[in-house]
């Protein structure tokens, strides 16, 4: 069988290793003589991949131990109302950097619960650039800040983080998640779906400073509180079982490959390589992300003509590459290269793309 260039935004490419030992698993689990798939939550064989998922984005983040690691339900726009309603509470204001698309959903579901304030946007730029965290002059009495770390649509991708003191650190790391180190301790809460970089739809990640549990209302319902969910281990209702099964083989995968540094080498690889074709094109090629703001997981690019543009994806789709049209809202080309996505098929892509300049430039 032949496989396609997997160029999908998500849900993304997974590690075909991963996908052939769930295949292999899917009928009789580790011997047990039955799927994984038909047994109780709370039966050892799942507790155990449960807790181990847990673990690994522990040890692969390297989180002190007082946080908590949640699998929920309901996906990353489930987070968008879940942060507000849990911390933005009355009297209090919320900070959101507005950094494109999807920082711009989560800041309109917060703005449902209670105020808001834009500490910096990226709109005069038409969200082709970062907006500038070194300035964000944060009034002491917000009740979080709340940032996207790679906006999907847009192709933009922060390569720091603020210091933002007293006032806790929130990030939507839906895209980039496990792509990278990061700076674990800057932040009071994480959470990403998990159908980019770790795993199928289903499953959300959501990762928390403890201490910031006790601030929780009791008043919420339950289903909505990360105390919730904390206090019975994310087993509070039935988890998402098969994306967590799916979610671990991922995680033991990238402990495989030499973890988060040779993610992040491979990644910035495989960036590189596209953003090279662009840059080298004299124009033929425009990436549409500012340089310096540039993401690693999606790149986004387009050509001057329509009619060109519409014959490039006609053909890339002949040649097996698939998901390179962009996002609806934002059009033109975008290559998402999470981390299953493997550096052979990018070398593949910018031949095509060199090559097709070449016959049509
Ligand atoms: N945040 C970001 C950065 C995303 O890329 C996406 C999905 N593309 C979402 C949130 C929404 O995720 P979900 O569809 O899991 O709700």
């Amino acid at each position: 069988m032949t496989y396609a260039y997997n160029f999908n935004a998500g849900p993304g490419a997974l590690p075909s290793e991963v996908l052939q030992e769930a295949q292999e698993e899917l009928h009789n689990f580790q011997g047990i003589g039955a799927s994984i798939l038909e047994m109780s939550h709370r039966s050892k064989p799942y507790e155990a991949i449960h807790n181990e998922a847990q673990q690994l984005i522990k040890e692969l983040l390297e989180l002190s131990s007082d946080y908590d690691v949640l699998l929920l339900p309901g996906g990353a726009s489930a987070q968008f109302c879940m942060v507000p309603i849990n911390f933005l509470t009355k009297g209090k204001t919320a900070g959101y950097v507005n950094s494109g698309t999807w920082s711009g959903k989560a800041w309109k579901e917060a703005q449902k619960i209670g105020k808001t304030l834009v500490l910096a946007s990226g709109e005069k730029e038409y969200f082709k650039r970062l907006p500038d965290l070194n300035n964000l002059g944060i009034p002491r009495e917000l009740a979080y800040v709340h940032l996207t770390s790679n906006e999907t649509i847009g192709g933009i991708q922060y390569k720091s983080f603020p210091d933002t003191g007293d006032v806790p650190l929130f990030a939507d790391m839906s895209s980039d998640i496990m792509s990278r180190p990061i700076e674990a301790s800057k932040f009071a809460l994480i959470y990403a779906g998990a159908q980019k970089n770790i795993g199928p739809a289903g499953v959300t990640i959501v990762i928390v400073h403890r201490p910031l549990l006790e601030r929780i209302p009791e008043a919420i319902p339950d289903m909505l509180s990360y105390n919730v969910h904390a206090k019975h281990n994310s087993l509070f209702n039935t988890p998402p079982v098969f994306s967590v099964y799916m979610v671990n083989l991922v995680l033991k995968w990238i402990v495989n490959q030499g973890g988060l540094p040779e993610m992040a080498a491979r990644n910035r690889q495989k960036a590189d390589l596209l953003y090279h074709v662009i840059d080298t094109s004299g124009g033929f090629y425009r990436g549409l992300a500012h340089k310096d703001s540039r993401s690693m997981m999606n790149i986004t690019f387009g050509i001057s003509s329509p009619e060109i543009e519409n014959k490039l994806l006609v053909e890339l789709e002949q040649e097996g590459f698939m998901g390179l049209k962009g996002h609806r809202d934002a059009g033109h080309l975008r290559a998402s290269v999470y981390n299953a996505v493997p550096y052979e098929h990018c070398k593949t892509l910018a031949e095509f793309l060199a090559d097709f300049q070449k016959r049509n430039g």
